[in-house]
């Protein structure tokens, strides 16, 4: 199965089907951006939808906030994002191209050759990869703003307004999802590095002390959660962040990686990021960013487990990890195997005919299946083919009324991946979806 899926599989069936096209390709496209199409912006929110059940109604005392994206620009001095935020950048003097020397394979860092055409690079130059703007008419140093680069800090400089105002006492989180951006120099592999994108970060405030207990209980929790999202496990490991890969102010960090076609890669943090970054606002704004247990009247600057993921990643994790080929009626098949909870139609409704008043009914069927489902209701062509683009765009159920319909009032429930059929009661639709999708196991 692994090498069914390729990269270019993948970007066409998204580019072919609406899930993802390259952002201004009527102008020859801006490269590494890319816009989410009617199927794609389902799949999207349908994630950030789970992520975020996930992170806030089933867990106790995490809360969600929604913070600008353009902050005040201390922020990024406190946090260590004006002076540390780079990447150390390479030329190459014979064809001019640009890389990041720490990604660079060891024989290219170490005999400094171009892996593109052998030529000579540079020093390594250190280059910050916030994108700079200005706020107001005027430019100058007093207006400058910058895209933020992470969700997080919008999460820490609202700690204090979220404890006066939400009741939330230690141990609690924050949750948000947002737009990040990062002036990324190798931007590659479709939608997984890219200039702008989303995360989906939670930030755990905790005792100091507990800090150990509680990074392990959400490595525990994170990892069950891509299961939960019908991510293959054997796809998924972790990988502890060593000596040299350590952020300074981290006591431990494991990435979550996923089997790409191009390798095992990140695709969530989850780090313990100690009392840096509120420790940080307090010497930088003045104000001093703690917490008052009132119990014990101790006062202390809390510890923080940061769970981060990347949401326009995890599209594409969902997209490989969905992807698969198989026979069917002596041709391949495409499918993609969504989790039902995310496809993004849940019920395919195919009138047999159209004729003979079967369309009106499909139509009826469809409509009362709206309410609960997300529908998507076809008519042309034959009904084989009327399956395989559900296939493709990873339909999980289809429905088709036919001539018995009229005579008993049942329909055919086809199962995608099974491709196996079952004939139920009209009255009995929604119940036996709802119950499959809760059933739902890949096969
Ligand atoms: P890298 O070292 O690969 O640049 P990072 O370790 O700096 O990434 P984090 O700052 O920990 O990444 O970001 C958390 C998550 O945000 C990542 O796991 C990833 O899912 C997502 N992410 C980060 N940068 C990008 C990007 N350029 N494009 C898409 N997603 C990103």
């Amino acid at each position: 199965m692994s090498d069914i899926v390729t990269m270019e599989k993948i970007t066409s069936l998204c580019k072919r089907r609406g899930f993802i096209y390259q952002s201004s390709e009527i102008y020859g496209g801006l490269s590494s951006a890319w816009d989410y199409g009617p199927l794609g912006v389902e799949l999207k929110n349908r994630i950030a939808q789970f992520w975020w059940k996930e992170m806030t109604q089933l867990h106790d005392n995490i809360v969600g906030i929604d913070a600008a994206i353009l902050m005040h620009p201390k922020v990024w001095e406190a946090s260590g994002h004006v002076a540390n935020f780079s990447d150390p950048l390479v030329d190459c003097k014979g064809c001019k191209m640009r890389f990041r020397e720490d990604q660079l394979e060891e024989e290219f860092r170490k005999n400094k050759k171009c892996p593109n055409c052998g030529g000579e690079l540079t020093e390594p130059r250190m280059f910050n990869l916030m994108f700079k703007t200005s706020i107001g008419p005027v430019q100058d140093a007093s207006s400058v703003v910058y895209l933020r680069p992470e969700t997080a800090q919008g999460i820490y400089v609202n700690f204090k307004n979220v404890v006066q105002t939400s009741r939330v006492k230690i141990p609690f989180g924050i949750a948000q999802i947002g737009k990040a951006f990062r002036n990324e120099i190798t931007t590659k592999n479709f939608i997984f590095r890219t200039c702008e994108f989303e995360q989906m970060e939670m930030q755990y405030f905790i005792k100091p002390g507990e800090d150990d207990k509680w990074f392990e209980y959400w490595k525990k929790e994170r990892i069950e959660y891509y299961e939960k999202l019908g991510i293959r496990k054997n796809k998924l490991r972790f990988h502890q962040h060593g000596p040299n890969e350590l952020a300074f102010y981290a006591k431990d960090a494991y990435d979550v990686e996923y089997e790409f076609p191009f390798g095992f890669s990140e695709i969530e943090g989850i780090h313990n990021r100690t009392d840096y970054d509120l420790g940080q606002h307090t010497k930088f704004c003045g104000k001093e960013q703690n917490y008052l247990d009132e119990e014990t009247k101790e006062r202390f600057v809390p510890y923080v487990i940061e769970t981060s993921a990347g949401l326009t990643r995890q599209v594409l994790v969902v997209l490989a990890d969905a992807y698969d080929e198989d026979e069917a009626q002596g041709e391949t098949r495409t499918v993609l195997r969504f989790h039902p909870k995310i496809a993004p139609v849940t019920v395919g409704v195919f009138p047999l005919v159209k004729k003979d008043g079967l369309a009106e009914l499909a139509k009826k069927i469809e409509l009362d299946l709206r309410e609960e489902f997300s529908t998507f209701y076809d008519h042309g062509g034959a009904i084989g083919r009327r399956y395989r683009r559900q296939d493709e765009i990873g339909t999980p159920y289809g429905i088709t009324i036919d001539y018995e319909t009229k005579e008993n009032n049942t329909v055919t429930l086809r199962f995608r991946d099974s491709m196996e059929q079952v004939r139920v009661n009209v009255n009995e639709l929604s119940a036996r979806i709802r119950q499959e999708i809760k059933d739902y196991k890949r096969s």
